[in-house]
Order: C-alpha cells, then structure tokens, then sequence
C-alpha cells in the first residue's frame, strides 16, 4: 500500500475574522487542528499543536506513535498557557492520521470535535466520535442526531488540548484498502454540510483530493461559512511505496567480459559484499529505507555479485596461464 495523491485546504469561511484552525498535508502525517481562546490564542494553540506534530520522525508509528506526538503537544501548549498570560486558558482540537505504508494501516489519533472520515467503495463513515457536549447527549439518548446538529451548544467541546497538563487521546487503526480516501476536518465542514453532501462533494471532484478540497470549502461557504473550514485529503493507491531503487533495466548488466567497461552503478559489491537477508526485512524506518534502496536488487544484487567474482576468477585464470606458458 502506498499513499497517493494529497492535498489540504484550509479557509476562514464568511463569518469569522481570524482563521484559527491549522492543518499538516505532509505525508505520512495527515492533521487538523482548531483552536480556540481569546485574543489569538487559538491560532497559537493550534499552530503549536501543528508544528509539535510535524516534528514525527521516521520511527514515529501507529496508535502509540500519534498518541506521543499528540501528548508532547499537549505539553507544549500547556507550558505555554502558563508561561504567557495572554494564552491562558487556550487550547485546540486534533485530528491526525499516520500512514504506516509497509502495513497498509493508517493509525488516527484524536481530541475534541474536528473529525476523520472514510469514503471506500462510494460509502462515507465518520471515522471518530466528537468530544463534545452534543455527541455525548446524542450518546446517552438525550438528543437525536437531529437535535444535536441544531444545539445552541454544538461547538462545546469536552476535550481538548493544551487546557489540561494531561490529554486523553482516542486513537483507531484502519486497515486500509486501494482507492481509500480519508478526509480529515475541522467542525467548520460537518457544521455547514451533511454527510451527503460531503459525500457528493467528493464524487462531483471525482475523488481527487485537491479538486475535492476546493469544493467541500466552496460548499461549505456557500451554506453560510459560519467557522473556519480545513479540510485534509489522501488517498491510498496499490503497490509500494515509492524508493529509489534502480529500475530494472539497470539491475541486468549480462555481459561483464570487458570488465572496464562495467558500468559504475552496478558496483555495490566491491565495499559491501552480500547484504544480510534480515535487513531486507527490517521495518522500512528511514534508515533502512536508504539501505534497501542503495542495495536494492536483493537477489538480482547477489546475481550481479556472482558475475564480478566468475569474471575475477576467470581474469585470474588468464593472468595465471599467462604467467605459467611466459
Ligand atoms: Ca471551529
């Protein structure tokens, strides 16, 4: 599995002045955040959320590797919150998924009320569950669905980050299947757009991510704009990640007799004679993605390997005869 095409969007929308919602587009790492407090706070809040985010290395994987990165944030926010009175009280929502495209798994970690959908096979699925105040009445059977997206108190969310010195995170691995397309947003769609028409959306673009972006934002606008509207797309795609490995044609070099005449990529052998088999199984962090890549003929590498050794041999042969019948 490999991700395909991505994009993210990001829009004030017609009713707010400041946009405080942020966005990650960077694959691996898909995120959303929403801020909230007075003054700017809320774009602080979620600017710190983002670039804590975006400090996920190679190693950083699945529910425990979203959940680490979405604490740090969380600190970081709080910290300062109390450092910076102006910020106090400050905080933002997350949505972040983390592809992991060696297992084909795409891990959502998740605070607050921006929310990850799943459109597979023409069907949308609402990934997460809001923390909010809404979704929790609609829980407990005091309000229908109906009722909550009318609530006077729809945006009160009962989670969030940066306003604790601790989160709880809510994380779900999905197993992803080719042409999956995940959107993550910030509350400023699903407020404006129902699921059908979000689902419409993305079909009317012909699900490619960034014509789909455009439009959930215009549609959203012209429902009335009422928040900030961040909308995030990939796509997963069949076949492997992308890698730097030579192409095939290049891992075929046949003839060697005039040795000189070798070409010079095709000399790994000579300061790394066979690689090891296990690393070529090894989990594709970024360094061993370097080494399959730099390596990357596994057996045909091996095959080429034999060649320069019989051609030494056979040189060796030669070299001796002649000295021999000398
Ligand atoms: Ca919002």
């Amino acid at each position: 599995m490999r991700i395909g095409r991505a994009a993210g969007v990001t829009d004030t929308g017609r009713r707010r002045l400041r946009n405080e919602d942020a966005f990650i587009c960077e694959p691996p790492l898909f995120a959303v955040a929403d801020g909230m407090g007075g003054a700017r706070a809320g774009e602080v809040a979620a600017r710190l959320a983002a670039a804590a985010l975006e400090e996920a290395g190679a190693e950083t994987r699945g529910e425990q590797g979203i959940t680490a990165l979405i604490v740090e944030a969380n600190r970081r926010i709080w910290d300062r919150a109390l450092a910076d009175p102006a910020t106090a009280g400050m905080g933002t929502t997350v949505t972040a998924a983390l592809v992991d495209e060696s297992h084909g798994t795409v891990a959502i970690g998740h605070v607050g009320d921006s929310r990850a959908y799943l459109l597979r096979n023409g069907v949308l699925e609402q990934l997460t569950t809001d923390h909010s105040l809404v979704a929790e009445l609609v829980e407990s059977g005091v309000l229908t669905p109906e009722e909550a997206e009318r609530h006077p108190q729809r945006s009160a969310i009962t989670r969030a980050l940066g306003t604790e010195p601790t989160v709880q995170v809510e994380v779900l691995t999905i197993a992803g299947e080719p042409a999956d397309l995940f959107l993550l947003c910030s509350d400023g769609l699903p407020t404006m757009l129902g699921d059908e028409e979000i689902a419409a959306a993305l079909d009317g673009a012909e699900r490619d991510p960034a014509a789909a972006a455009e439009a959930l934002v215009a549609a959203a606008n012209e429902q009335g704009g009422e928040d900030n509207i961040t909308v995030v797309l990939f796509e997963l795609a069949e076949g492997e990640a992308p890698t730097e490995e030579p192409t095939p044609a290049e891992l075929q070099p046949v003839e060697y007799s005039p040795v000189e005449n070798r070409p010079v990529e095709n000399r790994p052998v000579e300061n790394e004679p066979v690689e090891d088999e296990s690393e070529m199984e090894a989990p594709a962090t970024e360094a061993s993605k370097t080494s399959l890549s730099r390596h990357g003929a596994g057996p045909g590498g091996r095959g080429v390997a034999l060649a320069f050794i019989a051609a030494a041999v056979v040189i060796a042969a030669v070299a001796l005869y002649l000295g021999i019948t000398k």
